[in-house]
């Protein structure tokens, strides 16, 4: 009796006072909320800016720990209108025809009719609607266009990448008067104005918001007339397009000394277009990016007189840059990068799985040593990843969202896995990917990764501070609400809004923690997926829900230990925004695999992705769980996240066999997995070459093991290939068209296991000088 009375009664006292609202506020919530206020990291209005913008997308289901798989599912799978598949098919194709990486290195820049055909054919407009003149594409059709671009000429891929990613077309779009859209729009489509975007100055670059350029609103002439404008001073570099830009998106921190607009002393960031051949712009110099040739250089300007509407969205958008800047971002972000390295991943896996199958030592094709099946199923299984991300995100842009958290995710994940895949076919191909000239294709995309690595938000920083810093807060169900509340003036109305979003937010965790407890111990066996998903691929959704689940108690723990500091701790923010990436990343290539029909030949790399994932995202809650500050939550955590032990292993050794084997064989698989990249048919340029030579010696392959058969019965000998291939022929084990395509695939391996050779003085330049040192066999 004395038992009970010692339980129930506080239990009952604290019921009572969780029940009767201003008893649990006056008693608890105000009192965290000065907590919470202490322990809140100041945001500056750049910062706050930043998080704000955009849109919460599939991001918010992952955080919630209960992720609605129907409703992923239900997103409508990206397509092609008939006039987008038709541009693809002829004008992409066709600018992929005319320019290559390594011409364009040759002559340092893309030859003048390569740039001509690029104007007159749209390609600067695909993202400006068809009433400006444009393209008005998807931003699926348009991250098709950069991705198989981007298979065969960097320079053309950023060529076209730039004026439809974040830059004057975007922010005009959004944001430019009818009049500056009237002008600008149908100029930047046609190709007359090649627009370039200023932001990055030597002093600031990661962080771009602390940008020392300057405007000074001022008095001055402008065509003969006394009016008010904006004396500018610049010096910015890395400019992609900059050195041939016409058009100059120009971002500077705006002033007013005199109140001449009658607001802020320092109004702040500040868009504007500038025509380049304004007296004082410089423009012209270039920088050389790892021998990349797309145009890329510095461009200042020292008190530039400008009128005051030259400012993008007119006098009423001074100051709002920095807003307009991170509202766009996302889907620039989303495509651009993206694209453009899932274009160099396929190029690689498409080319070097030919060279592994094609290539051979110890007289086996090198794709089928472990050692080499190894890193080309890490290609198979990361590509098949990669693109269900490029696309679902596109297809997101297209439904009218603009995830902000999600456009960082993919940038640094897609550009990541990128660097892995062509590190991988470096290796697999030994000196053929290190010797560079015409033969090559290996070699140009690996000077390149460190540049998408580096732009549109450089990795560790989008890794380290974006990802799950933007994430926590923006996708959190209750973290903004409670924010917001402590921002809040009316005192009253902070107590009241902070301690629903509180009382919200433990309840919140408490079913996160309970769940992820729940489903460590039972293996998720009884999750509910709650969706009609493919049988053989459903016990991923259950283990996903499982980490949603974990992964939301392990964010808020982490928050509530480190509060403010989590900011600082970068390690542990980068390795929660590692476990958020990875369920988007599973979750893509889910929907993929349903998108695509739940194709059996291609769950080898869904298997492979998935498991990899997994155990990914488990490093990487260990990485977070056994550095917290913490003793006492590392231990809690432990046994609600990993009650068991940690269940998940890497990919398994036939897995990644037979993922390989699916890399180094012609057919749909294959076909699939690279589908969209330019495959020239000639077999005088090396992918052309590698594919016709993949496709002799696979049928040879049968040919040669009727040779070796007899050869071992003593049936016929030879000193090398080509004597014993004729005693074969002549012994009437083998025909004269199978003698044919013995020789056939030989003379083609022959040439695709060649490197090119120059002159002494590696005079690239000579055309007659970098001509392979053997032509391709007949
Ligand atoms: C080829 C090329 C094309 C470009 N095109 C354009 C363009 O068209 N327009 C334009 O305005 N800019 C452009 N840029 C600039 C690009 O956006 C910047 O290079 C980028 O923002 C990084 O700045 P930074 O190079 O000065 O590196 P830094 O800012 O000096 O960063 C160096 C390293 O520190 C890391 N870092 C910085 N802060 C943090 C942090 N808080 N936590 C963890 N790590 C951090 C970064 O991730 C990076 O690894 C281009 C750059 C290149 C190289």
């Amino acid at each position: 009796m004395s038992l009970l009375y010692i339980f129930a009664i506080p239990a009952l006292a604290a019921a009572a006072v969780l029940a009767v609202a201003p008893l649990r506020r006056r008693l608890i919530s105000d009192r965290l909320l000065r907590v919470f206020l202490g322990v809140m990291p100041p945001m500056s209005p750049t910062e706050a800016d930043a998080i704000n913008a955009g849109t919460v997308w599939w991001d918010g289901e992952l955080f919630s720990g209960r992720p609605d798989w129907a409703k992923l599912l239900a997103l409508p799978k990206p397509t092609l209108t008939a006039e987008e598949q038709a541009f693809l098919d002829n004008e992409t194709e066709e600018l992929c025809r005319l320019a290559n990486d390594w011409e364009t290195y040759v002559l340092g820049d893309m030859p003048p009719q390569v740039w001509q055909f690029i104007k007159d054919k749209g390609f600067l407009g695909l993202i400006i609607p068809k009433q400006y003149g444009g393209k008005g594409f998807s931003a699926y059709a348009h991250s098709q266009v950069v991705m198989k671009l981007s298979t065969r000429c960097s320079a053309a891929a950023v060529t076209v990448m730039v004026p439809n990613s974040l830059g004057p077309a975007e922010l005009l779009l959004h944001y430019g008067t009818e009049e500056q859209k009237r002008h600008y729009l149908p100029r930047l489509a046609k190709g007359l104005e090649i627009p370039c975007f200023a932001l990055t100055n030597p002093n600031a670059g990661s962080d771009a918001a602390a940008i020392p350029d300057r405007g000074i609103v001022c008095r001055g002439t402008w065509e003969g007339r006394e009016v008010l404008g904006l004396r500018v001073t610049w010096d910015k570099r890395y400019i992609t397009l900059g050195p041939v830009a016409t058009l100059l998106g120009l971002a500077f921190r705006l002033y007013d000394p005199d109140g001449l607009l009658g607001g802020a002393r320092d109004l702040g960031i500040t868009c504007a277009l500038v025509p380049t051949d304004l007296p004082g712009v410089n423009i012209g110099r270039r920088h050389f990016p790892l021998n990349a040739v797309f145009q890329n250089g510095p461009t200042s300007g020292t008190d530039v007189f400008m009128p005051l509407d030259w400012i993008i969205g007119g006098p009423r958008m001074a100051g709002q840059g920095w807003r307009m800047l991170m509202e766009c971002l996302a889907a620039g972000r989303s495509i651009s990068l993206p694209s453009s390295n899932v274009g160099m991943a396929k190029l690689a896996v498409r080319g070097t799985g030919a060279y592994a199958r094609v290539r051979t030592q110890f007289r086996t094709p090198i794709g089928r040593f472990e050692g080499i099946e190894e890193p080309l199923a890490r290609m198979g299984g990361n590509l098949y990843m990669m693109d269900a991300a490029r696309v679902m995100t596109a297809g997101a842009i297209d439904l009218g969202e603009k995830p902000s958290v999600v456009s960082g995710i993919v940038k640094y994940h897609v550009t990541e896995r990128n660097r892995q895949i062509v590190n991988d076919a470096m290796d697999i191909q030994g000196g053929k990917g290190i010797c560079l000239g015409p033969n090559n294709f290996i070699g140009r995309a690996y000077q390149q990764v460190p540049v998408s690595i580096t732009v549109e938000g450089a990795n560790i920083l989008t890794r380290s501070l974006i990802i799950f810093g933007q994430g926590a807060i923006r996708c959190h169900p209750y973290l903004l609400k409670e924010m917001l509340a402590a921002r809040e003036t009316d005192r009253a109305k902070a107590s009241r809004d902070f301690d629903r979003a509180l009382w919200g937010h433990v309840r919140f965790v408490l079913a996160n923690g309970a769940r992820a407890l729940a489903m460590g111990l039972t293996g998720s066996h009884w999750v509910r997926v709650g969706a009609d998903v493919a049988p053989d691929a459903r016990r991923y959704y259950q283990q996903l829900t499982r980490f949603s689940a974990a992964f939301a108690f392990l964010a808020d723990v982490s928050m509530l230990v480190l509060g403010g500091d989590l900011k600082r701790r970068e390690k542990i923010s980068a390795r929660l925004g590692d476990i958020l990436s990875l369920m988007y990343l599973s979750s893509a290539a889910l929907k993929r695999y349903e998108d695509e029909g739940r194709t059996a030949a291609d769950k080898p790399l869904l298997d492979w992705a998935i498991w990899d994932a997994m155990f990914r995202a488990q490093n990487a809650f260990e990485g977070v769980i056994s550095n917290h500050p913490s003793r006492a939550a590392a231990w809690l955590l432990r046994r609600i996240v990993f009650p068991l032990g940690r269940p998940y292993v890497a990919p398994s050794d036939r897995l990644g066999h037979t993922v390989a084997r699916l890399v180094i064989e012609p057919g749909a698989v294959r076909d699939r997995l690279t589908a969209g990249c330019y495959l020239p048919r000639q077999e005088n340029e090396i992918l052309g070459k590698l594919e016709a030579a993949l496709e002799a010696v696979v049928a040879a392959e049968p040919i040669e093991h009727k040779v070796r058969a007899a050869q071992r019965a003593g049936q016929i000998a030879g000193e090398d290939d080509e004597s014993l291939w004729a005693a074969a022929a002549a012994a009437g084990v083998i025909d004269a068209a199978e003698l044919a395509r013995l020789r056939r695939a030989a003379a083609l391996r022959d040439e695709v296991i060649r490197v090119d050779d120059f002159p002494p003085d590696l005079a690239l330049a000579a055309p007659s000088r970098h001509v392979p040192a053997r032509r391709v066999a007949a």
